[in-house]
């Protein structure tokens, strides 16, 4: 049992050299390679997560490392952890369209919630806390590429909102915990990242046309295809994250983390037929509401104050992730 799954001060280890680190949604797509790294780095990880679309399987491979623990546990629900904690990600919530919609008023309070409950556990801790926002916060944009200092263009009453809207009351709480009780706090506007490690029925595009590809069915465009985003591996993000914590307490963004290159849905439709072969066409299908007509991140800030930009270009994060789907998709 490590110093995390224990309960009390008294059972802390002595032994650690890296930080107590708790990542809520620890056992998601980004949660579980996030974990790995810190592990990498040292630290002693809490992952906490309810398996709402996360599951074991993600992290089993960490299990073993006695600096690994997971909490399973509902982050609406205040977290009465009463061990020391130096850094807190908050990652906890479904971030694919389909699984957000399922239950949206769930998925609003586990981003309110969510987060209060966790800037509570910082004020009682001292941790500082790094909160997975998005570029959803931008809306459908009217502004190209999309800078932090952009305040958004997003439907509050459509199916996207109560994602969008969630995110948006946690950087209000985020920020009004910083001025009023001096949390200190990072927030990252993540921009659609992939990687090995999606769950095949995800629903976001890039997992579902790989997928689809594997399977020998046809790759589903949504509305013409013209539509575009920005696609950033995974990998890439987990350092974006790792520098941002680093940085002095002055520096609470937010700030854009995402990959500057733009392509259209029917480009990347045309790209992974390219590379998986096989006999799937392009089909379309009708194009939900309120989904976003461009997205590209303004990565000015990243660069000028974590040195980072996205390094893995989309044809090698592609190829990476299509090498992962055909181990766990049966054709
Ligand atoms: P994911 O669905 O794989 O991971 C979310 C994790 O949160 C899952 O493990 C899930 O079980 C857990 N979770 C959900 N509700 C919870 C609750 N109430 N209590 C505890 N755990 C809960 O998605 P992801 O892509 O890994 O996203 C992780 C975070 O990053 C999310 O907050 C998401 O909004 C944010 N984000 C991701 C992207 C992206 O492109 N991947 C873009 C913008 C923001
Ligand atoms: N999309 C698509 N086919 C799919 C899944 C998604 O054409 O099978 C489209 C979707 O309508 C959107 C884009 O791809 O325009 C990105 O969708 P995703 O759900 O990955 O992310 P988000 O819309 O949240 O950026």
């Amino acid at each position: 049992m490590t110093a995390f799954a224990a309960r009390g001060r008294a059972t802390l280890t002595g032994a650690i050299h890296g930080s107590r680190v708790l990542v809520t949604g620890g056992a998601g797509f980004l949660g579980s390679h996030l974990c790995e790294r810190l592990l990498a780095d040292g630290h002693e990880v809490l992952a906490v997560d309810n398996f709402y679309t996360g599951s074991r399987d993600n992290v089993t491979h960490l299990m073993e490392n006695p600096r690994f623990s997971v909490l399973e546990h509902d982050v609406t629900k205040p977290l009465g952890l009463d061990v020391e904690v130096d850094q807190i990600f908050n990652l906890a919530c479904p971030a694919s369209p389909p699984h957000y919609q399922r239950d949206p008023i769930k998925t609003t309070l586990t981003s309110v919630l969510g987060v209060y409950n966790m800037l509570e556990l910082a004020r009682r801790t001292g941790a500082k806390i790094l909160q997975a926002s998005t570029s959803e916060v931008y809306g459908d944009p009217s502004m190209h590429p999309q800078p932090e200092s952009y305040w958004g263009n997003v439907n509050p009453i459509g199916i996207r909102s109560c994602y969008d809207e969630g995110k948006r009351v946690a950087e209000t709480l985020l920020f009004d915990f910083h001025r009023q009780y001096g949390i200190r706090i990072k927030v990252v506007r993540i921009f659609n990242t992939y990687g090995p490690r999606m769950d095949p029925e995800d629903g976001r595009v890039v997992s579902n046309f790989i997928v689809q590809a594997l399977r020998g069915q046809d790759l589903t465009i949504y509305g013409d295809g013209t539509q575009t985003r920005s696609f950033c591996f995974v990998d890439d993000l987990v350092e974006g994250f790792v520098r941002f914590m680093a940085t002095s307490d002055d520096v609470t963004g937010p700030i854009n983390l995402g990959n500057t290159g733009e392509f259209t849905v029917a480009e990347l439709a045309e790209k992974v037929i390219a590379k998986v072969g096989g006999p799937s066409r392009i089909v379309y299908r009708d194009l939900p509401s309120d989904d976003p007509k461009v997205r590209k991140p303004d990565i000015t800030k990243a660069r000028a104050v974590l040195g980072w930009e996205a390094k893995v270009a989309l044809d090698e994060g592609l190829d990476k992730t299509i090498a992962y789907f055909a181990k766990v998709v049966t054709p």
